[in-house]
């Protein structure tokens, strides 16, 4: 790579459990620094959408990574609003609905999945060159030499208003769901949800998000890379 191309790179690993700010940050982050933005967690959940409608046994890891070498997928990496389509469907509402939040951290455990997904995230990264990523394993598997990681964390009751608000659903619900997939997204073999070494720590219980979004901007202003 050029010097001149290098100049311009920003990659920001942003990682941490369901409902801790990471969607929003990251949006407000990547508008605010004139980067792109990739929701891996949408690819996860398109490729289980996919998944589901092919019928296969959800524990059967083979058929499931079949279907997730075949599927076709499609995802926008612009921070005011990016579509996400599988084999020419528009699906940004359905990997949204209960049926795949219910089924998305066991397909995202199979190990083939990842590798394949992985693979498409690194080659985003690289090609956008400017770009905040969020997911599980951003700092720690798909950019560990990214310019900022960064995990978030908040209080389960924080993250369970946060989401119940969001989906308009029932907040002990919520609750029992979000312990429920970090369990899951924590214990798993391949590429569990971790907290890299070197990330910068936020917890957003009591933070704002224009706060939050302002801390990473010194970060990254004290990096020399925004
Ligand atoms: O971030 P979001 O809640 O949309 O992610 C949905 C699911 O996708 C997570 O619960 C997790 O199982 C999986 N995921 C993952 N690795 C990522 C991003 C998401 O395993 N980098």
């Amino acid at each position: 790579m050029e010097e001149n191309e290098r100049a311009g790179r920003c990659v920001v690993a942003v990682d941490g459990p369901s409902g801790s700010g990471k969607s929003t940050v990251s949006r407000r982050l990547a508008v605010g620094i004139g980067a792109r933005y990739l929701d891996t967690g949408a690819m996860y959940r398109a490729v289980t959408w996919a998944v589901l409608r092919s019928g296969v046994d959800l524990t059967d890891a083979e058929s499931v990574a079949k279907v997730a070498g075949e599927v076709d997928l499609r995802i926008g990496t612009d921070p005011q609003g990016y579509g996400v389509t599988a084999d020419g469907v528009t699906v940004d509402a359905e990997i949204r609905g209960p049926e795949v939040t219910g089924a998305v951290s066991a397909v995202a455990a199979v190990p083939a999945v990842r590798v394949l997904l992985v693979t498409r995230q690194r080659e985003m990264i690289a090609d956008a060159g400017r770009i905040v990523v969020e997911g599980r394993d951003i700092g720690s598997v798909v950019a560990p030499d990214a310019d900022l990681k960064v995990y978030l964390t908040a209080s389960e009751a924080a993250r369970a208003a946060r989401r119940s608000a969001e989906d308009a659903t029932d907040v002990a619900a919520t609750a029992a769901d979000l312990a429920r997939r970090d369990r899951l997204d924590s214990t798993r073999k391949a590429d569990p949800l971790t907290q890299a070494a070197d990330a910068v720590v936020l917890d957003t219980t009591e933070l704002g998000i224009d706060e939050v979004v302002a801390r990473l901007r010194d970060l990254l202003i004290d990096r020399g890379v925004a």
